[in-house]
């Protein structure tokens, strides 16, 4: 392989740029017809980050013509009025998407409360039945991360039938269905997790490579195939030690792999951003099925 064709950055803040971009006549026109698009955010026993996060999004919604509304609910709260308080959004025609910030407080059953928000308007796809619905291929609102995952592979071009791949970390909301969604483009997939031994040689036969576990500086240089896809999804504060200062790392050591990757995404700049745009396209997408 040419020295030239190694080690591409894929730009995540470029492509939640053009996502965006494509949104804002989609709202304009759903709007003009007379549709709703209304995302409605619920946060309980509301920190002070989440509500930074919430600011954001309410920003980011405006750009792009969504009307956004924040439900800041008690932190004791129960179960069944936390329940109840969904039903209402549910229910109400004007609310075309539901989502929940996390984390919720303990006590509460987090799949429980998940499971509550109507499928039609689940925009995270954190019910299980847009879960299943992705397993058979239906139409779905998709997981923003596993979307967002999917949308930067695409963008290197490359042919997924034919190709390995190797996701690490399987939970319900990234690794599964990041997994199923790459089965469903006919991809060979290897899906691993914390038990599975000797990950390291599986890593170094795949053509494409999503890390999603957590860990800093868990994919190095030595699992990596040259050319190979790298798609970061960890996030994880730390702190410089000498400088006190708090920054974010993704799971790959970028400066041993990055010379050897064919694409690979940074952390920031690279999942995050794409995330935050599927989550925008899923709203839209649910305000225009549910005209
Ligand atoms: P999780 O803790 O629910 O799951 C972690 C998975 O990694 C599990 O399947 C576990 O078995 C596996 N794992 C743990 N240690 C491992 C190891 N040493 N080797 C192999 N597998 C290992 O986490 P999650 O919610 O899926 O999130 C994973 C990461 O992705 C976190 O850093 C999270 O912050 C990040 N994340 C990023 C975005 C984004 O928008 N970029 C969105 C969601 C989550």
């Amino acid at each position: 392989m040419n020295v030239s064709e190694t080690g591409r950055i894929i730009d995540g803040r470029a492509i939640a740029s053009q996502v965006r971009g494509s949104l804002l006549e989609r709202t304009s026109a759903l709007k003009a017809a007379g549709s709703p698009v209304r995302l409605d955010a619920i946060m309980v026993g509301a920190d002070q980050s989440a509500g930074v996060y919430a600011a954001n999004q309410a920003r980011m919604c405006d750009e792009v013509g969504i009307e956004y509304r924040l439900h800041e609910l008690s932190g004791d709260i129960s179960q069944a009025d936390l329940e109840n308080y969904i039903d209402g959004l549910n229910a109400a025609p004007e609310v075309t998407a539901i989502m929940l910030h996390m984390p919720l407080p303990e006590g509460i059953k987090t799949e429980q409360v998940q499971s509550r928000i109507l499928d039609a308007k689940d925009v995270e796809g954190v019910n299980p039945a847009n879960i299943g619905n992705v397993l058979y291929g239906r139409r779905s609102l998709v997981p923003c991360t596993a979307l967002a995952t999917m949308t930067l592979i695409e963008s290197t071009g490359i042919e997924l039938p034919g190709k390995k791949v190797v996701c690490i970390g399987a939970s319900n909301i990234v690794g599964k269905p990041v997994a199923v969604l790459l089965m469903r483009a006919e991809a060979t997939v290897i899906s691993t997790n914390i038990h599975t031994p000797d990950i390291k040689s599986l890593c170094r036969d795949a053509d494409v490579l999503v890390s999603a576990v957590g860990k800093p500086g868990l994919v190095t240089a030595d699992m990596v195939r040259p050319g190979a896809v790298i798609i970061d999804v960890g996030i994880t504060r730390v702190t410089d030690e000498e400088t006190g200062r708090r920054y974010t790392v993704g799971d790959v050591d970028f400066e041993q792999v990055s010379p050897i990757a064919g694409w690979i995404t940074p952390v920031p700049g690279g999942v995050g951003p794409v995330t935050v745009a599927m989550l925008l396209r899923n709203t839209v997408d649910a305000a225009d099925r549910s005209g």
